[in-house]
């Protein structure tokens, strides 16, 4: 064994972890980012080389939820980046905000995924809630003192989230909620949840009504966490809810808001996974390129420096694609579905695949824990599976497609 690339640790050197990404930094992606934006991503990233890099290995290794590695960035002030400040966030665009995931994926994709949940969760309280729901939970799910959920999922509805089946009875003063969630990020620690429910299941999308919980109230329950392919430190459970009384001021917007509210949530979940997307790609790059070099010490081999060409490539065309469509979102609001789901599949998909390829490249020391790339490729996959698996994003697309062009003869 070459003990030099078994012993390859940038994750618990904070200035040599920065200068690395630094170095790779991509003049022509930077130029999409505004001072601002570009202040952001060195912040984040600092946070990460010193407190969430160094733990992420670990966290994977033992099953350790990141709550220290969150609480690092949210003291730092950097988890409320695209909420203002009246919220306790720092009125952020989503370009900033895409660059600080990318970063925090390329060091912990668990982290990242903590990270975006809190922010998928205080997202539609404050864009659909009540002022007195806003103030009370969106500063705490943002200050890093609160966990928050998204519930859609459920044991069968998912992709096709108008055939949801926990239904919310109407009540004199509220709500009775009875059904379940599964598959929740964070849902076994959540504080709040916002709970997706019909009304009445034959309304169809039209019956679709969002809730903010408290976790604490009667008749909610959660599953134990699931043992998972990948992202060991975050948590994903089931949640149960068993004639749970939620009052009527909990409802976000009014009765059959909630399709509205989820397709405006997932444009932010999905410019979420893409960052995490690129962040892995980049992080699997980066330590190959390492690798290599320490176990090729004269001189790379051609056909490895023509396999790592075409990785950094893929990797510049699916960043720049990210920055141009948040960049979209930031300036339109609501973009149409096909470019947000060509960015979500794209990036994803370019994650998984550079993982993949960077294992290949690196023959056995790819499937060494220090190296860390396993890790990477084991965390890339479920982000081609969640916020819209990317065969339904394929699906969106061609919608999108049909719907600009009609039937082309
Ligand atoms: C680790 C993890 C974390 C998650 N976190 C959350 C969370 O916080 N909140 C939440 O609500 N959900 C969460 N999810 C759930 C996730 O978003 C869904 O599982 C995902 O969207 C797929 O939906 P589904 O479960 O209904 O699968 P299905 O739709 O049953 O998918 C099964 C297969 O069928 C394919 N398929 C389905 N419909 C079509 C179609 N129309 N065309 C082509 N192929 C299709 C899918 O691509 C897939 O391959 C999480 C899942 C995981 C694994």
């Amino acid at each position: 064994m070459n003990y030099a690339v078994a012993a390859l640790n940038i994750d618990h050197d904070p200035a040599a972890y920065s200068a690395l990404y630094e170095a790779l930094d991509e003049p022509a992606a930077d130029a999409l980012l505004d001072e601002r934006e570009r202040a952001v991503r060195s912040a984040v990233r600092a946070v990460v080389a010193h407190d969430v890099a160094p733990r992420a290995a670990a966290a994977d290794r033992d099953h350790l939820f990141v709550h220290d590695s969150y609480r690092a960035l949210a003291e730092a002030g950097l988890a409320g980046l695209i909420f203002p400040q009246r919220l306790s966030g720092t009125g952020d665009t989503n370009v900033a905000y895409a660059a600080a995931v990318e970063e925090i994926a390329t060091g912990c994709a668990a982290t990242s995924l903590v990270y975006m949940t809190q922010m998928h969760a205080a997202y539609p309280i404050m864009t659909a809630g009540s002022a007195e729901l806003t103030e009370r939970y969106v500063p705490r799910l943002v200050n890093g003192s609160l966990y928050g959920s998204l519930a859609i999922t459920e044991p069968n509805a998912g992709s096709d989230v108008a055939g949801l089946r926990t239904v919310a009875s109407p009540q004199p003063s509220g709500y009775l909620l009875n059904g379940s969630k599964t598959f929740i990020t964070t849902g076994d620690r959540a504080d709040v949840i916002v709970c997706f429910a019909t009304v009445d299941r034959r309304m169809g999308r039209h019956g679709i009504t969002a809730f903010v919980l408290d976790a604490a109230w009667r008749g909610l329950s959660t599953g134990k966490p699931f043992a998972k392919l990948g992202m060991h430190g975050s948590s994903t459970a089931e949640l149960f809810f068993d004639d749970v009384t939620v009052p009527a001021n909990h409802l976000l917007g009014e009765v059959g808001d909630g399709w509205r509210i989820v397709m405006d949530s997932v444009i932010k979940s999905r410019i979420s996974a893409a960052a995490q997307g690129v962040g892995i790609a980049r992080a699997a790059y980066a330590r190959t390129l390492v690798a290599v070099n320490r176990l090729h010490a004269d001189r790379l081999p051609d056909e490895v420096t023509s396999a790592l060409a075409t990785l950094r490539g893929q990797i510049l065309q699916s960043r720049l694609l990210l920055y141009a469509v948040a960049r979209r979102v930031d300036s339109e609001g609501a973009p149409a579905t096909g470019e947000i789901s060509i960015m979500k599949q794209t990036c994803t998909d370019l994650g998984f695949r550079v993982a993949r390829d960077a294992m290949r490249i690196l023959g056995p020391y790819g499937d060494l824990a220090e190296l860390g790339v396993e890790r990477y490729l084991r965390d890339a996959k479920v982000t081609q599976i969640y916020d819209g698996t990317n065969e339904v994003q394929r699906m969106l697309i061609g919608r999108d497609t049909a719907q600009r062009t009609g039937r082309l003869r």
